[in-house]
């Protein structure tokens, strides 16, 4: 539902509005030479004018003339640190004067965020997430409570990076569901648009101007020519077989010899949900913390089982992440759990690019 058209000048307000509703509001501001998630109030804080130049190993911003808040693709941040803790304490034990041990549970205490400049493919990573955490036989209490009060502004894209994607997975550049309100940027303000009762009942006290048949027109033509812009593609949608079929490709090889095993893919990549857990002891003997933390695919006890670690090597972790993400992930979830952002491409120290790497091994012939 179009709910009208807000001028730039009243932009303040959807902050404003969200903070007396009661939301903390996460929005995108420079910190670092980046463009992070912060806790933003004031509309002036906002990245105005920044845009993003990113590809294989290089994420560097620069400055333009533009009044656009938004007129960059992504951050290396995504929902997901937001919904799935990067560290979370679960549990507690404590040795009592019985010497007994006594087990406690930590019960998740969160507070209502709403983010500002969510893109389409965070959104549907976002979807991904909620089937793994929330939809299985055992849905995750931390992440259903922190979901639960997420209030989400998408805004869709048009100016993609040269390491953006979305548009070949089917994920973006124009949020189509999951969100609570989305905005089209425009030079002069936003259309906005509600996408749930929330959204519809938080903006319905703006009394907006309504948007012009001209406006709208310009909107999609901005969309439709971002998707057209984007020139990086994943062979298929669907290519879980031809991965499977080149278990014993010579580019596994290949790629083990750049690859660091650093896991700054699956750092930033919105949809990977691999954790460890540790428990961290006090001195006194007498406590103990259990805690749950991100882990990834590369790291050496990730694939620790009992005496041995599994995936030994780097050719072994880099295909494990490829052929789960690309392959595997179609019988747990129905889709591919590449969502086109890009991230990883970006953040990865030496260049190695997901799509490069999934043409490489599916094209033509079997070494499996
Ligand atoms: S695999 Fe890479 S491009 Fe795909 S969703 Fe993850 S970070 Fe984004
Ligand atoms: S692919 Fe790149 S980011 Fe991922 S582990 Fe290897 S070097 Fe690190």
């Amino acid at each position: 539902m179009q709910a009208g058209f807000l001028p730039r000048a009243r932009f303040q307000m959807l902050l404003d509005t969200l903070q007396q509703a009661g939301y903390r509001c996460i929005a995108p501001r420079v910190r670092d030479g980046a463009i992070v998630y912060d806790t933003l109030t004031r509309a002036e804080e906002f990245p105005r004018g920044m845009r993003d130049r990113q590809s294989p190993g290089v994420y560097r911003l620069e400055r333009t003339d533009s009044p656009r808040y938004f007129s960059w693709a992504n951050g290396p941040q995504a929902l997901k640190p937001f919904v799935f803790a990067p560290r979370e304490p679960l549990w507690r034990s404590e040795r009592k004067d019985d010497s007994v041990i006594h087990f406690s549970e930590i019960k998740p205490a969160p507070e209502r965020l709403a983010v500002i400049g969510v893109r389409a493919c965070d959104l549907a990573a976002l979807r991904l997430q909620d089937r793994h955490f929330l939809e299985g036989p055992f849905p995750d209490p931390g992440y259903a409570a922190r979901r639960k009060n997420l209030f989400l502004v998408a805004v869709h894209c048009t100016h993609p990076a040269d390491t953006c994607f979305c548009a070949s997975t089917g994920d973006g550049p124009c949020a189509t569901q999951g969100f609570d309100l989305a905005l089209h940027e425009s030079d002069e303000g936003y259309l906005v648009q509600a996408g749930s009762d929330k959204g519809r009942a938080l903006v319905a006290p703006w009394a907006l101007v309504p948007v012009t048949a001209a406006q709208q027109r310009e909107a999609d033509r901005e969309v439709e020519d971002g998707a057209r812009r984007q020139t990086r593609r994943l062979p298929s949608r669907n290519l879980r077989d031809d991965l499977f079929a080149n278990l014993s490709h010579p580019r596994w090889e290949e790629v083990a010899e750049r690859c660091l095993s650093c896991g700054n893919c699956t750092a930033v990549c919105p949809t990977c949900f691999c954790h460890s857990a540790a428990d961290e002891t006090a001195l006194d003997g007498h406590h103990s913390l259990h805690v749950r933390q991100w882990d990834s695919c590369f790291t050496q006890g990730h694939s620790y089982i009992h005496g041995m670690t599994v995936r030994a090597d780097t050719r072994t972790r880099y295909r494990q992440w490829l052929t789960h993400k690309l392959g595997s992930w179609h019988d747990q979830y129905g889709r591919s759990g590449c969502v086109g952002c890009g991230r990883c491409i970006a953040w990865c120290p030496v260049g190695i690019d997901i799509t490069e790497e999934a043409a490489v091994v599916c094209r033509g012939g079997a070494h499996g």
